[in-house]
């Protein structure tokens, strides 16, 4: 009985099966939510994508072979049907569906490795193993439905913005930072790594003389970590533009979460209400608060906090409580900075750099960076790092590197702020940690 699609395509998503068509026929294809069998009506959902519609089939109107068919049709299982619209009071979209002719186009096997209704509730790790179900329930869709009108939002204001997108390796030959946190592979007979940032080569894309660039790629962490909020393969969302500093930088970064809010607010309305999660748009400006302000505060918190620290959670919690929403952390230490920021020249211990934190949780960091060859070298120094190592990379400021500034955030901790969930596996398809490499 399982069928081909053959000539069969789709006329209508299910939500587009609206009273007004009555009378006419639609095909709608997706998967058996629910069936119910009265005897002398049986009652199928279907759900696709963007939602779902009741096939209403009354003994009485519809032939013997098709209630055959239904009754056939397991849970979970994928149909195409074709019928006739009617609008139905009772109905949960106020229309149903009298079929004509089913195709059954894969049955699905019983028991099913998770309940994809919200019934039974299921652990992460469970629905992690059978993700391809778990995406099926609405709350979790929603969050990639988010996610992909925020992609949607940031690439439209990169372009707006003039910015151009790249695409740069992720097979690298050496740290960008150092040689912690980094995956080692075999390159053939060479050792190489998994890229964990794409740095090095957006700062040398400035030297091309593109001006401004972005890129959406992934980036890899060997951390140990385990918390709600580091994979060890993540995305991030990568800015660079010449003959700007930290301050233009972070204007383009507040205004392009500002839209992406508003976009998602106007788009995504259906979604933020199954997540019952409000993301209002924020009121001017996100606030700035300095690394020597947060130190203060952390204290003030009973937190210890020594300047030239970096902070630990309990610093974070402490400063995300009394800051709240959206703010810039600035004026960073030099020292716990990385070898490409620009230091303050009239106060070198200090940093042009900042990060974009959301309550407790960094979702940015950016800075003027080093555009002078010679400034560049003593701070690879000064950090301990091999100079020879950055070899090809540092070639790219002998020959007209212009000032430039840039940031990255990571995509999956912006996507925890905007559907309210606390867990960044919640915001990544298939998400790889300490203890997930499948699927
Ligand atoms: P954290 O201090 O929270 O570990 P980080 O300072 O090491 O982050 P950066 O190297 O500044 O991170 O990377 C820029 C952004 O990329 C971070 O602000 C964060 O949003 C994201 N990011 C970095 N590491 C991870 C990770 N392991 N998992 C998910 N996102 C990450
Ligand atoms: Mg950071």
């Amino acid at each position: 009985m399982q069928g081909l699609l053959n000539e069969w395509r789709r006329t209508n998503y299910t939500k587009n099966v609206t009273p007004d068509l009555t009378g006419q026929d639609v095909i709608v294809m997706g998967w058996v939510h629910e069936i119910r069998d009265l005897g002398g009506i049986i009652f199928v959902i279907i759900r696709d994508r963007e939602g779902k519609v009741q096939i209403t089939a009354p003994s009485k109107k519809v032939d013997a072979e098709i209630l055959e068919d239904i009754r056939k049709l397991r849970k979970e299982s994928v149909v195409a049907i074709k019928g006739t619209v009617q609008e139905a009071n009772q109905a949960p979209t106020g229309v149903e569906i009298i079929p004509k002719e089913i195709n059954l186009l894969n049955l699905a096997n019983q028991p099913l490795p998770m309940d994809p209704t919200d019934k039974v509730k299921a652990e992460i790790d469970t629905r992690l193993d059978s993700r391809f179900i778990d995406l099926r329930r609405d709350n979790v869709s929603a969050i990639f439905k988010i996610k992909n009108r925020m992609f949607h939002t940031i690439r439209d204001f990169f372009y707006e913005n003039g910015f151009m997108e790249i695409n740069t390796p992720k097979l690298v030959a050496s740290a960008t930072e150092g040689g912690t946190e980094l995956f080692p592979i075999t390159y053939f007979e060479k050792e190489a790594f998994l890229g964990q940032s794409p740095q090095l080569y957006k700062q040398m894309m400035m030297s091309s003389g593109m001006d401004k660039v972005f890129e959406i790629g992934q980036i890899f962490r060997a951390e140990e970590h385990d918390t709600l909020r580091h994979l060890n393969e993540a995305v991030s969302i990568d800015a660079e533009a010449s003959f700007m500093d930290d301050i233009d930088v972070m204007k383009i970064l507040n205004n392009m979460l500002e839209q992406v809010i508003i976009d998602i607010n106007e788009d995504c309305k259906e979604e933020l209400n199954i997540l019952e999660h409000e993301m209002p748009v924020p009121d001017g400006p996100f606030p700035v608060v300095t690394y020597d302000e947060a130190v203060d505060i952390v204290n003030s918190r009973d937190v210890e906090m020594s300047w030239g620290e970096d902070l630990s959670r309990a610093g974070e919690k402490a400063l995300g409580d009394v800051m709240g929403g959206f703010y810039f952390l600035t004026e960073w230490p030099s020292e716990i900075k990385p070898f490409y920021v620009m230091p303050n020249s009239k106060d070198p211990t200090k940093a042009h750099a900042f990060d974009l934190m959301y309550n407790n949780l960094e979702l940015s960091s950016g800075a003027t960076r080093v555009h002078q060859y010679d400034v560049l070298v003593k701070q690879i120094e000064e950090k301990g790092l091999n100079v020879a190592s950055f070899g090809s990379y540092l070639k790219a400021f002998e020959y007209g590197m212009p000032p430039h500034a840039g940031w990255g955030v990571g995509a999956d901790r912006l996507a925890m702020v905007l559907t309210g969930v606390e867990n960044i596996r919640e915001t990544v398809l298939f998400p790889r940690d300490r203890h997930r490499l499948t699927p």
